[in-house]
């Protein structure tokens, strides 16, 4: 049996030094004894997966309105493809896997309904009251939102995990934890779990948008990343059923299939290789404090960047642009935009929970947080009652 302590040792053992090790955590705002079996950045992942944020994001948009279909990206789905190419990538760069699990499946619990459409709409209507953006109102949920711990301290994690999920300059007037800079750049954990992100969902997007057909695979055929994947999954594909002595040729659908899965390898693995250089080369870096210091270590090689950002640029214009898809997500917002306006103008609609917050928070931002925090589902169903 390994308990805390045998892990904890373990990592001194095993992670490179730039890695965050989980002994040396600069710990939580309301000071906890330690569990018995778990690192601190095991149980933040625990507190997180447990959270009534997480379990929400099974109905939230990635790219397609959540009610579309029962085989599309959501959120959540999405945040657990993150986290396990997050996982692989640091557990082969001697970086500390817990804390980039625990950051990818927190990294999208602030999306509001109907993906980026639904937080345009949303930084909208709180624009005189610190804007909505998905970052930080992760944290926010959290910092706060969560109610586990007394008011004001959320699910209390560990100073290493909030870090990692300050991605973009928060602004001035956006409501978060005074503790925490508006801006930082993240551990290496956070990093790979950033670019993770991008990997996983250029290669689900891709899949999603030949599965709901809205883009035909002869249109993607020419970009480079898809032409590799493509050239790769059928050399893989034909030779197992050649020294199988199968008859059958792999059809569409499997093809289809094993274009993502090797499409996803072909990007962890350069990010590995470059990272890897990359660590290699900063051999004046003694730390992970001292690694946050620098401009982001974790990389693709610049050849594969350019190549994402190619199929990004692509799936934007055919697939998230997509006229059929914006209207949908679009009219979907509309109905948010009306149930924040409606709750707005009667807050006895919100929960008691709620309605205790707006004398400190402010009637707009406690909407806000509410509707934030809803699923599609229950936008669609508080829009038709
Ligand atoms: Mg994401």
């Amino acid at each position: 049996m390994r308990n805390r302590e045998e892990l904890e040792a373990r990592e001194a053992q095993i992670l490179d030094r730039r890695a965050v090790f989980a002994v040396k955590s600069l710990g939580r705002r309301l000071p906890e004894i330690e569990d018995a079996l778990r690192t601190c950045f095991q149980r933040d992942r625990d507190r997180i997966l447990h959270s009534a944020a997480f379990r929400r994001l099974q109905q939230k948009t990635q790219v397609l309105p959540a009610t579309t279909g029962d085989h599309y990206r959501t959120r959540l789905t999405h945040s657990l493809e993150v986290s396990q190419l997050a996982r692989s990538a640091c557990l082969t760069l001697g970086l500390n896997s817990d804390l980039a699990e625990t950051v990818a499946l927190a990294h999208d619990l602030g999306h509001p309904p109907f993906g980026h459409v639904g937080e345009r709409a949303l930084n909208k209507l709180l624009e005189e009251h610190g804007g909505y953006r998905h970052n930080a109102q992760g944290l926010r949920i959290l910092d706060d939102l969560e109610d586990r711990f007394p008011e004001g301290y959320g699910l209390n994690l560990s100073w290493e995990t909030r870090l990692c999920l300050i991605k973009h300059q928060v602004s001035e007037d956006f409501p978060m934890s005074p503790d925490l800079p508006r801006k930082a750049t993240p551990y290496l954990e956070g990093q790979i779990v950033d670019l993770c992100d991008r990997s996983a969902y250029v290669a689900h997007d891709m899949d999603d948008a030949l599965r709901s057909n809205h883009v035909r695979w002869e249109a993607f055929a020419d970009l480079a990343l898809p032409k590799e994947a493509d050239e790769k999954a059928r050399e893989k594909l034909d030779k197992l059923c050649r020294e199988s002595g199968l008859a059958e040729r792999p059809d569409e659908r499997q093809l289809r299939r094993r274009r993502v899965s090797t499409l996803v390898s072909i990007l962890v693995q350069d990010l590995v290789r470059a990272t890897g250089q990359a660590l290699k080369r900063a051999r004046r870096i003694q730390d992970c404090e001292e690694a946050r210091k620098e401009p982001y270590i974790a990389q693709h090689t610049p050849a594969r960047q350019e190549e994402i950002k190619e199929l990004l640029q692509f799936l934007n214009e055919h697939f998230y642009r997509h006229p059929d898809v914006y209207r949908a997500v679009q009219e979907a917002t509309a109905r948010m935009t009306q149930v924040y306006n409606r709750i707005l103008a009667e807050p006895t609609l919100l929960p008691d929970r709620f309605q205790a917050r707006i004398e400190r928070e402010g009637l707009e931002r406690t909407v806000g947080d509410y509707v934030g925090g809803m699923t599609d589902r229950y936008v669609e169903r508080l829009s038709q009652s």
